[in-house]
């Protein structure tokens, strides 16, 4: 199966008055036709960075280098009125703050048949149509009526709802999604969660399978959608696995430091959650050898004297940690 979309040594870098930022270091993944995959991590990580490279929105101090390819097509360096051919029809990207996207003083309805009529050159009537049927699919209530309200009008839920049915208005093949249940409470989170795991099963205009990257920094919500996880810390991926690796066997320290701070059902009712202690490192001043040595509670003399490399340690799964392991007991293997 080929690659949606295949990104080889992304490196993303700020000029800041006080020095260069590299926010995100040698990147490498692919995302095939029809797959979820989650990225994850803690706010600062690199994770949305990555992608806003990827879809060419960096901050006027930023620069990408490296490759990120749709189906084979450089993304980066590509000139603007290109990228916005791919940008918002075959590729979308949905945010955590729905508000920050919609118009407040456009009825949804026109912010909707705008996007049809501007990449498939639809008529209002059709768009009109194709509109109102995006909203039924992800679920708005009574969207004939509501089409034509103001986004104020909804609740953040649907807020979100909407955003998603204008990122899939063009039977896109690949969908980022960051943070997009993080600004809801809980009930309303699972719903949305529960229309990306529909999500999975519809179809691009090319006939193909939507690919969806979910970025997030909560474990949780990648568990029940996601087929892969790739664990992302200070700019750099540092554990890659499938969903049930990373939650019933996870081999780096930060990926289990992740998983002890969110409740989960296969646990004892009164097992205390807890929190990786210390702060990520600054990304002006990563220390020489590994990037979480000052949270760790396995560091040992290389830890601090190499920067350990992402290295594969079992079929398709990779780690950038100096220890061998941890057995199923919870014993580290030196
Ligand atoms: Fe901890 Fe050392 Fe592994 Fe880094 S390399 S995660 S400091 S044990």
């Amino acid at each position: 199966m080929s690659a949606v979309l295949s990104v080889r040594d992304l490196n993303v870098r700020f000029s800041t008055p006080e020095g260069a930022v590299e926010a995100v270091s040698n990147v490498n993944f692919d995302v095939d036709e029809g797959e979820c995959l989650g990225v994850v991590g803690e706010s600062g990580s690199g994770k949305s960075q990555t992608f806003m490279a990827i879809m060419g929105l960096l901050a006027g101090n930023g620069k990408a280098t490296g490759s990120a390819k749709f189906h084979g097509q450089e993304l980066l360096n590509m000139p603007a009125r290109a990228l916005n051919k791919i940008r918002g029809s075959r590729m979308t990207m949905i945010f955590q703050d729905p508000m920050t996207s919609l118009t407040p003083h456009l009825k949804i309805s026109r912010q909707l048949t705008e996007v049809l009529v501007i990449h498939k050159g639809m008529s209002e009537t059709d768009a009109r149509r194709r509109a109102l049927e995006m909203l039924e699919l992800v679920k708005i209530p009574d969207a004939k009526r509501r089409m034509d309200m103001y986004p104020h009008e909804f609740s953040g839920g649907m807020r979100q709802r909407v955003m998603i049915a204008m990122a899939l208005l063009c039977e896109p093949e690949l969908l980022i999604a960051d943070e997009p249940s993080t600004a809801l409470d809980v009930t309303v989170q699972a719903q949305i969660l529960e229309l990306f795991q529909d999500l999975k099963n519809t179809t691009g205009s090319q006939g193909k399978k939507l690919a969806i990257i979910m970025i997030t920094h909560d474990l949780g919500v990648v568990a029940g959608l996601c087929d892969r996880v790739k664990v992302m810390y200070a700019g750099a991926f540092c554990e890659v696995g499938t969903v049930h690796n990373i939650f019933d066997d996870p081999q780096h320290p930060y990926s289990r430091g992740l998983l002890a701070s969110v409740p989960r059902m296969d646990r004892p009712a009164d097992e205390r959650l807890r929190a990786i202690r210390g702060q990520p490192p600054n990304l002006q001043r990563l220390p020489k050898g590994c990037t979480f040595q000052e949270r760790c509670d396995y560091r040992f003399d290389r830890c601090v004297a190499e920067r350990p490399a992402l290295l594969e340690f079992a079929p398709g799964r990779l780690k950038t940690c100096h220890l061998k392991g941890f057995a199923e007991s919870g014993e580290v293997l030196k």
